[in-house]
């Protein structure tokens, strides 16, 4: 049983203070912000989007905010200088520069994903309340709102189309959403990794907080780092758990008072 983050203070007090530098991941729907119904109604909670900007301005912590959503919508709704983002489930990165690179690959495929999006969408538009999220070098079929008795059906035309396309593309499932995206391309674990990379930090050194299946990613790059599953963790192989996205700003703000105390991190 993975134990709750705040049973672990004592290893994770040990941690902060032990790193001259961390890197501290985060997914946002779900994790940061809370989630909603259509994508584009998720917002970044004041007193999170607070806590956030205090552990940026900490020596030695850097944040990384790594996505499903387009990198250019993350850049908007998070919105704080001074630290990566990867949006696409990673396939789009943006360095502190600001500056962005598209995973390699990606865009080949971009035709193959553009023909299987209007084959599901016409197919879909027969389904009531499945919608599908066009997110450029990706796209989402979203069916939160849709009677689970058709659960099954989606599932279905989804990894059917996917098949026709042959192996250029995967079909992931989320939270009552399935993601489909290139196969073989950036996934959040590469981007994780080549943000440790760039800042030249061991896997020991870095945290990632995520509530889905994508998440699972980025966790498997810190076998020997923290890794927090939002929601029921049972069946995940995360270090600790967190309730919600309530408990996660609580968690975030009891790491920005840990660091944040120690007077040898100054
Ligand atoms: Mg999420």
């Amino acid at each position: 049983m993975t134990p709750h983050w705040s049973e672990q203070r004592g290893a994770l007090k040990a941690w902060l203070l032990t790193n001259l530098r961390v890197l501290i991941g985060c997914d946002f729907d779900g994790t940061l912000a809370p989630l909603v119904d259509f994508a584009g109604d998720a917002c970044l909670p004041a007193a999170t989007r607070a806590v956030l900007q205090r552990l940026i301005s900490l020596k030695g912590v850097t944040l990384a905010f790594i996505s499903g959503r387009p990198l250019d919508d993350l850049l908007l709704r998070v919105g704080l200088a001074g630290a990566f983002y990867a949006g696409n489930h990673g396939l789009e990165i943006a360095g502190l520069d600001g500056k962005a690179i598209v995973a390699p690959g990606a865009v080949d495929s971009m035709p193959m994903l553009r023909a299987v999006k209007t084959e599901l969408t016409r197919q879909m538009a027969q389904l009531a309340g499945v919608w599908i999220e066009d997110k450029e070098l990706t796209f989402s079929v979203h069916y939160r709102l849709a009677d689970p008795a058709c659960h099954a059906e989606i599932e279905e035309r989804v990894r059917q189309g996917v098949a026709e396309a042959g192996s250029s593309l995967v079909a992931r499932s989320g939270k009552l959403v399935w993601e489909i995206r290139p196969a073989n391309a950036w996934d959040k674990g590469a981007a994780l990794r080549l943000f440790m990379q760039h800042l030249q930090l061991p896997s020991s050194a870095a945290a990632f907080i995520g509530d889905d299946t994508t998440d699972r990613d980025a966790f498997r790059e810190l076998p020997d780092g923290w890794t927090f599953y939002v929601g029921d963790g049972a069946g995940t192989d995360s270090r600790a758990n967190l309730r919600d996205v309530e408990d996660c700003a609580e968690l975030l703000e009891w790491i920005a008072d840990a660091r944040g105390g120690s007077p040898a991190l100054h």
